[in-house]
């Protein structure tokens, strides 16, 4: 099974944990944990050293399996960085050709609404790829990391969604040199077809998804931002006019289609 599978897995495990950590507090109080009972039907020092192994020695297997899963991850992305002498042909028009269409997550982001990529790189709905490290690269440079991104299957960029609240799903597609990796495409150019909003509202996650509002986030070390969300009526009704944009108006703003 892939690294990609194993850490969905565990997430998916420490989704479940509060769930579990109330089934054991529920147990060790009907063993008699909790009581002064004089003959409990398991002695109270058992259940008591039983949870604290079970509070203490769970989160710290999440941690080790996420350490293993990130090296095993590490390792998989090394080896695929140095498989660069299979990319020795001898003419552009050798490459081989590939169509690439993928999804991506991205946040939307500042005063005048931009699109964020998770890593902070703010890009406009049709745009070439800068790299960060190396002013002299043109995207995407084998043994670096620049480029495009996106994930080649929509399950998996929304598996990420979940795990990044606030971020909007982007269907995109890539041109020019790209790169095949594990999980998708690493490309030049980037265009993003559209905008999918999640249906329901990103506060209570529970109502038909409306209206874009604007919240300042605070950050760390004096950074701050404007984050857009999507709300439902409800949620967004305590927003001035200026902090909020139609669907439409947003589609305008980013010159994308948003469904
Ligand atoms: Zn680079
Ligand atoms: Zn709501």
């Amino acid at each position: 099974m892939s690294y990609v599978q194993n850490r969905q897995r565990l997430i998916r495990l420490i989704r479940i944990y509060p769930v579990i950590a109330i089934a054991v507090l529920a147990a060790a109080y009907l063993l008699g944990g909790f009581t002064d009972q004089v003959d409990p039907l398991i002695p109270q020092e058992v259940v008591i050293t039983a949870l604290y192994l079970f509070v203490g020695a769970v989160p710290l297997v999440f941690i080790i399996a996420f350490l293993i899963i990130g090296r095993v991850g590490d390792k998989a992305a090394l080896k695929n960085n140095n498989h660069t002498d299979k990319l020795n042909y001898q003419s552009g028009f050798d490459l081989p050709v590939e169509q690439m269409h993928g999804y991506k997550l991205a946040l939307i982001t500042g005063r005048t609404p931009t699109l964020t990529g998770l890593t902070g790189d703010t890009y406009l709905s049709d745009s070439s790829a800068k790299c960060s490290i190396n002013s002299e690269h043109v995207p995407p440079v084998a043994q670096c990391e620049c480029g495009f991104y996106a994930y080649s299957d929509i399950d998996e960029a929304r598996f990420e969604g979940s795990i990044n609240p606030g971020a909007f799903l982007l269907d995109v597609d890539l041109y020019g040199v790209g790169f095949k990796y594990a999980r998708g495409y690493r490309a030049e150019t980037q265009v993003v077809n559209e905008l999918i909003t999640p249906r329901r509202c990103q506060f209570c996650r529970t109502l038909p998804a409306k209206v874009f509002v604007t919240i300042y986030k605070l950050g760390y070390d004096d950074t701050s931002w404007w984050q857009w969300q999507i709300r439902c009526v409800i949620c967004s009704s305590s927003f001035k006019e200026a902090d909020k944009l139609s669907v439409a108006q947003m589609s305008e703003k980013l010159s994308l289609l948003i469904t």
